[in-house]
């Protein structure tokens, strides 16, 4: 049985629907769960354990539809607490988020904390802490500059030959340390005229020649707006690459749909940016989203957020690469936390990065190393950062510590 098949496969427990805001869609047919009918290859048994237990009357074909997702996202504490038990901290700190970045967890995600312990690394990264209230002086709303080198609404022209465009603010999660948080989340929606603005802007500019289309999350967007922006692009000479940065399938794998892969397969060279933080967000179904695009024929490659008491440690983060390669995705950054408002609890020194790349680089596949790179604060752009593997360097030779702390060597002349 597969999630189009509305055959009815069984019942547990009461009819009622938990933290959504809408039941099934109009139409729909009643499908309903059981622990030994659940195809495993859509829905994971975590997930269907869930399903059962909150969303008892949803079908199969609604649960892998990517915006019954996003509808039935919980937002508000009353609708955590249905399914979880919330510490005083996070009560807290979720009521005091006003103006702050908001709540949002699929039913999805949901489904991979719902019976965790506060410390849980997925659990940090979607529910906040009474520690994201508290703010310090190295902190900024916009760490990065972007407002400033922003050109046009949506967007961002830093480096020479690229430019971000951020054409959603909106996210299907909202991770605590997100860099956008100060327009993330918000009601700031580009208008049709801001769209044409920003793809003249970049056909104005012939040194464009590699887009990076990031929000928010883009592929949030329907199919039919993606297409739109897609193909304006497209349609600019100068532009060489597009890029997608997207965390959805680690959130949202269900928005990975036949008919995204037509859409998308259209404008190719594509690159698609993923986001990742933790070995346990691999689910199977996040396993089949990024295969899929895989086989759409899109370089997938994968950013990480160094976050402590998440990743901040060699084995965690070696398992974390090692799996994103067996899912084809190649690790490419590590980022040191940016110095946005309420992260000091994310914030683990930049010494910790290194030693982590110390502990990777020579003890695994090169291709499982990112590059560890600081965003630097006040637009500085990315810079990349090793652990100190030159010893002595002169005119004559360069002397070099290899991975096992071994000198080595190499003449100049
Ligand atoms: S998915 Fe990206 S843009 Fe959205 S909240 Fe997370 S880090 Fe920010």
């Amino acid at each position: 049985m597969n999630a189009n098949n509305n055959e009815v496969v069984a019942l547990h427990g009461e009819g009622r629907l938990v933290g959504c805001s809408s039941d099934e869609e109009p139409g729909a047919k009643t499908t309903i769960f059981s622990q030994n009918v659940i195809p495993n290859q859509l829905v994971s048994n975590r997930s269907s354990e869930f399903i059962h237990r909150y969303f008892p009357l949803t079908t199969l074909e609604s649960w892998n539809d990517w915006k019954w997702q996003l509808r039935n996202a919980l937002t508000s504490i009353e609708d955590l607490k249905k399914i979880m038990n919330l510490t005083e901290k996070e009560i807290m700190a979720i009521n005091n988020l006003k103006g702050r970045l908001p709540l949002r967890i699929t039913p999805y995600f949901a489904s991979l904390i719902y019976d965790s312990k506060p410390g849980h690394p997925l659990r940090r990264n979607v529910i906040p802490v009474v520690e994201e209230l508290i703010e310090t002086s190295s902190e900024q709303s916009d760490p990065l500059h972007e407002k400033s080198f922003s050109p046009v609404k949506g967007i961002v022209h830093r480096y020479p030959d690229r430019v971000l465009f951020t054409v959603t603010q909106i996210c299907s999660n909202y991770c605590r340390y997100c860099t956008r948080s100060h327009s993330v989340g918000k009601l700031d929606k580009l208008g049709r005229q801001d769209f044409e603005r920003a793809f003249n802007y970049i056909a104005s500019h012939k040194e464009v020649r590699d887009v990076l289309i990031s929000g928010g999350d883009p592929l949030t967007l329907r199919d039919e707006t993606l297409d739109y922006i897609l193909s304006n692009i497209r349609s600019i000479s100068h532009v060489e690459i597009v890029r997608i940065g997207t965390r959805i399938p680690v959130v949202l794998p269900q928005r990975v749909t036949d008919g995204l892969i037509s859409v998308l397969r259209k404008y190719h060279p594509l690159f698609i940016s993923l986001h990742f933080s933790h070995p346990s967000e691999i689910t199977e179904e996040c396993a089949k989203a990024c295969n899929k695009l895989a086989d759409g024929g899109f370089p997938l490659g994968s950013q990480t957020v160094l976050l402590k008491g998440i990743n901040d440690n060699v084995a965690t983060m070696k398992e974390l690469m090692h799996k994103l390669l067996m899912i084809r995705v190649r690790p490419y950054y590590l980022y040191q936390c940016d110095l946005i408002p309420g992260s000091g609890h994310f914030r683990t020194a930049v010494a910790k990065g290194l030693e982590i790349i110390k502990g990777l680089r020579g003890f695994t596949s090169g291709y499982a190393v990112p590059t560890f790179v600081v965003d630097a604060p006040g637009g500085g752009g990315k810079i990349p950062l090793l652990p100190n593997y030159v010893v002595e360097h002169n005119d004559e030779h360069i002397v070099l510590r290899n991975y096992k702390g071994v000198l080595c060597e190499y003449p100049e002349k």
